[in-house]
């Protein structure tokens, strides 16, 4: 069943800390249609990465119920969370490996071509190709280092091939040049289709392309609405 569901992620009551009588999550409900962008925005240390790693289940909540498709999260097994939920946060991690093995690293079937699908969906197959070994070079190694935005694109066609129901994106604060962002902010638009979406949104462009806007403050959700109204 997991996996196949549509991706409706729902918070009842959710309390968190991190420390017993710190909570960072006093009580929280809020219900994620399937196929939903949502934008989270708000001040730091309002609680909204904690959210993104809850819904990715990395800690589970103190009290209520975080679930996919009505299942409660602590009833799914690990494999089948890792398929369902993919979190794609600010540091962009790229692996000791090929620009290929990092595209390919959620899901190691993969055929080149299917490698090469994605990276064109995302529009990072023509840089790709453009690097000395093309999708055979070496991320770590000389010639092969890329810049900020090419290893936001790396890290979308990853999540794009991996095709999770719900996909979870911390979105990078630094900032990338004009050709880079248009280019990232066309990737998005992609990424974000036909699936369930939090943003944890540091640009205007991308919290403008979410369906919903929530304000975060102490935990709390402030304001919820679409983002013409905020
Ligand atoms: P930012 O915009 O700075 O990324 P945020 O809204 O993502 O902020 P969180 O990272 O969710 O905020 O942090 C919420 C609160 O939880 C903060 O007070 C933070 O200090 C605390 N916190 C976050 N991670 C941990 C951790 N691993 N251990 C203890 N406290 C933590
Ligand atoms: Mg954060």
């Amino acid at each position: 069943p997991v996996g196949h569901g549509r991706g409706r992620v729902e918070f009842r009551g959710v309390t968190f800390g991190y420390r017993a009588g710190a909570l960072i999550l006093p009580g929280l409900d809020l219900s994620v249609p399937a196929g939903q962008t949502v934008a989270l925005v708000g001040a730091t240390g309002a609680g909204k990465s904690t959210i993104a790693k809850l819904v990715a289940r990395f800690y589970d909540p103190t009290g209520g119920t975080v679930s996919l498709d009505g299942v409660d999260l602590r009833r799914i097994t690990d494999a089948d969370l890792r398929r369902a939920v993919v979190l794609v946060t600010q540091e962009n991690h790229l692996f000791t490996g090929t620009v290929a093995d990092n595209i390919r690293f959620g899901r190691p079937d993969a055929t080149d071509a299917e490698v090469e699908a994605a990276a064109r969906a995302i529009g990072a197959h023509d840089f790709i190709a453009a690097l000395p070994d093309g999708y055979d070079t070496d991320v770590h190694r000389r010639g092969g280092r890329l810049s900020a935005g090419q290893r936001q694109l790396v890290a979308f066609a990853r999540a794009f091939l991996a095709d999770p129901v719900v996909l979870i994106l911390d979105e990078a604060t630094s900032s990338l040049d004009v050709p880079s962002e248009r280019l990232v902010q066309r990737a998005l638009r992609t990424i974000l289709r036909d699936r369930t979406a939090l943003v944890i949104a540091h640009r205007l462009s991308t919290v403008e392309i979410a369906d919903r806007v929530l304000v975060l403050e102490a935990g709390r959700v402030v304001e919820d609405g679409p983002p013409a109204v905020l």
